[in-house]
């Protein structure tokens, strides 16, 4: 599904991703885990391409066979394929139900019954339904960072994305919203590809089923999340896990 070949990515001068390559496969859960600076957003960022302004990239990222920095390809649906959401949650200034159906609409969906069926389906994927369906036309920034967060999500979700992109979406929650959050996560593990980057070794054991471990712009290693953590092969690997830095 996404095959990644000699990724190389430079900011100015700064060789931030120093060849990466990776393979990830339908509906595979993967973590990126990794010390801060090794390049885990870079990398997560390059696969939809929103750091493509400001960053130099060499090698090749295939999605279903297309070359994803090809000029002329259509941005804004390889973003739709695949959505990402952030360490901050960042809903639009607008009510619940329109931060849902904000694509949609950009998209020219008019339909109130359709757009409807979207916003319960997206926010019941999203574990968010139950908490917010009496005050859909209130504003989303009433909501806590947590559920603003599974609100990212589900708007993510609207435009039936095949991959999800995490980047420590729990980073800025609470340890209960957390637990939400993850909640969420494992729901949706049955349906989509994931490629979360997390800090969190729990999370990354709970969610998925493999882990790349990222240093210094390389990805050193990718295995099994269970392999990788009990049994590491490289020397900082096992420094990492046993947190000895990062
Ligand atoms: P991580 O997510 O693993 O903490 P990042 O991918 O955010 O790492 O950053 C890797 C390196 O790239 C860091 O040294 C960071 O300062 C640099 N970097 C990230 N984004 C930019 C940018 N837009 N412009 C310049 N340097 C950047
Ligand atoms: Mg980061």
């Amino acid at each position: 599904m996404i095959k990644v070949t000699g990724l190389k990515k430079h900011f100015g001068d700064l060789e931030v991703l120093k060849g990466i390559d990776q393979h990830i496969k339908p509906g595979e859960k993967v973590v990126i885990i990794g010390p801060s600076g090794s390049g885990k957003s870079t990398f997560l960022r390059s696969l939809n391409r929103m750091n493509d302004r400001v960053a130099t990239v060499n090698g090749k990222i295939w999605f279903h066979g297309l070359d994803v920095n090809k000029p002329n390809i259509n941005v804004y649906e390889l973003r739709k394929n695949i959505g990402m959401v952030f360490q901050r949650p960042n809903p639009f200034p607008k009510s619940i139900r329109e931060n849902i159906v904000y694509a949609l609409k950009a998209d020219g969906h008019k339909d109130r019954a359709e757009l409807d069926r979207v916003v319960e389906e997206s926010l019941r994927a999203a574990a968010l339904w139950d908490e917010v369906k009496d005050k859909l036309d209130k504003s989303a920034l009433a909501l806590s960072g947590g559920q603003q967060q599974r609100l990212c999500i589900a708007r993510a979700l609207a435009v039936k994305p095949e991959i999800l992109l995490l980047d420590e979406p729990a980073s800025a929650l609470d340890p209960v919203s957390t637990s939400k959050l993850e909640d969420t996560l494992k729901q949706l593990r049955s349906k989509y590809t994931m490629i979360m980057v997390t800090h969190n070794m729990q999370q990354a054991s709970r969610i998925s089923d493999y882990t790349a471990f990222f240093h210094l712009g390389h990805a050193i290693e990718y295995n099994s999340t269970a392999e990788i953590f009990t049994n590491p092969k490289g020397k900082i690997t096992e420094n990492y896990i046993q947190g000895s830095f990062g």
